[in-house]
């Protein structure tokens, strides 16, 4: 072995010295692989309800079991409660009373979409329509001329209950949104690209063919609505009490000739929501009760009662509190959360958004942001030294991996996570997420070794004995 110079040993031993997670240990790839064919099975489920749907027979095999008030939970024991079909928490009982403290992780399982209007169906040009709002932050032009399925729920007068999932399997019709020829686009490719389509043109093409009376208007409309009529037994009215949405028809699968990377709809937060999960799922007789969120609305700000905005997740952590006779506040004081949210990666065709010694990277591990927010930190959930240390020094025993770095550069934008949401109830909290390519786009891109690190970040804090001493 060549023996190292004075300043290479001095270097090692004082300098940050990143490496990625292929380059250190490139037989882990494997185990990252075989993790993330779950992941890709996840990520099928494209809706928070699909997810709730998805997640409660899993957990009902693990032995969780829907809690209760007034339980007296042994330590060990697993439950979960779900919020209105669209949320869910699930735990797993520690040894220490929940008043010492409990280990929360959130993610949210809503992704950027189409929703439906009310009245979303019309007739123009001999085609029919669904109209669309879109929800979340999208670049909307990047949603026409791709397939696109319906899913969601409606409520019939009929007092039926109709699950809605078409346009994902081979053999279904898909559903796209049509854009300009560029032929006559001269005054369209002029426009800024918010503006290149705009809202009120999503309207989702959905047929053509008119209903054979010439007696009737809007003869496709109702030849549509006929056929809807026929398979789910809902009549136009029944929109009204319907949540439905148009999402990406695209399957998840690997990406890149190594098939290193996945390309996917709704890794943000999905692949933070399946770390979690499986955290959740394997971690067994933790010191500290955990509590694994899965929550709605992050995408449009957190309100509304799945929203973490709402009293729901304080309720919960109170009735925990209520079964040992603590105090709600004693719980939360000693309480530390993950914020599990995707983070942007580097894209070198991007680089100009970014400060090269504070962004994140593919294949760099999980993505601690210190803080978020925007411009000068408004917004933002600034997590301590001590909580940065609490973490860091668990994620360093367990050997785990993780890189810490900001959105993009200071003045370009920024955004905000969950975490100001949990850090409100006096839960240290600090972000934790994938890093991401093409984030809100139809298609996001994320490398399978940082969403398998993830999982061993959250599993390491669930299992950490360590005590919260600030
Ligand atoms: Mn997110
Ligand atoms: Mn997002």
């Amino acid at each position: 072995m060549v023996k190292k110079s004075k300043g290479q040993e001095l270097a090692e031993n004082i300098l940050t010295n990143r490496k990625s997670l292929p380059e250190e240990s490139p037989k882990s790839f494997r185990d990252a692989d075989e993790f993330c064919e779950g992941y890709k099975e996840f990520l099928s489920y494209k809706t928070e309800r699909e997810v709730v749907d998805y997640v409660l027979p899993i957990l009902e095999e693990h032995g969780y079991r829907e809690y209760a008030r007034g339980s007296k939970l042994k330590a060990g024991s697993k439950f979960y409660k779900v919020n209105r079909n669209k949320t869910i928490l699930m735990c797993t009982k520690g040894k220490r009373p929940v008043s010492e403290g409990v280990r929360v992780t959130v993610a949210h399982i809503d992704s950027p979409r189409l929703d439906f209007k009310p009245h979303p169906l019309f007739e123009d040009g001999a085609m029919a329509y669904f109209k669309t709002h879109y929800y979340g932050g999208i670049k909307k032009y990047q949603w026409t001329t791709i397939p696109l399925s319906i899913r969601g729920v409606v409520y019939t007068k009929k007092g039926e209950t109709v699950k809605v999932r078409i346009g994902e399997e081979d053999d279904e019709p898909a559903f796209l949104i049509t854009d300009l020829l560029p032929h006559l686009a001269q005054n369209q490719m002029r426009k800024g690209a918010s503006e290149v389509i705009e809202g009120e043109q999503m309207n989702l093409l959905i047929g053509s063919l008119p209903y054979e009376d010439d007696k009737v208007k809007e003869r496709v409309k109702l030849a549509i609505m006929k056929i809807l009529n026929d398979k789910y037994g809902i009549t136009e009215d029944d929109f009204e009490t319907a949540e439905l949405c148009a999402v990406p028809a695209f399957k998840p699968r690997d990406l890149g000739l190594d098939r290193s990377m996945i390309a996917a709809y709704g890794q943000d937060d999905s692949s933070c929501a399946y770390a979690e999960f499986m955290a959740e799922l394997d971690t067994k007789n933790p010191e500290y009760t955990t509590v694994t969120i899965f929550a709605d609305k992050e995408e449009t700000g957190s309100d509304g009662v799945t929203g973490m905005r709402s009293f729901f997740f304080r309720d919960f952590i109170e009735d925990l509190a209520q079964d040992e006779g603590a105090e709600v506040r004693d719980v939360m004081r000693n309480s530390v959360c993950l914020s599990c949210d995707v983070s942007a990666g580097f894209d070198p065709a991007f680089p100009d958004v970014m400060e090269r010694n504070n962004c994140c990277f593919m294949n760099m591990g999980p993505c601690l942001a210190k803080y978020d927010g925007s411009r000068g930190k408004y917004s933002t959930n600034d997590a301590s030294a001590e909580m940065m240390d609490y973490v860091i020094s668990i994620f360093r025993d367990a050997g785990v991996r993780w890189q810490i770095g900001e959105l993009g550069k200071i003045d370009l934008g920024g955004g905000g996570t969950i975490a100001s949401e949990i850090s409100i109830h006096s839960i240290d909290t600090v972000d934790i997420g994938v890093p991401v390519l093409s984030m809100h786009a139809p298609i996001e891109v994320t490398a399978k070794m940082d969403v398998y690190m993830l999982y061993k970040a959250i599993r390491a804090v669930y299992e950490s004995k360590k005590a919260k001493a600030f």
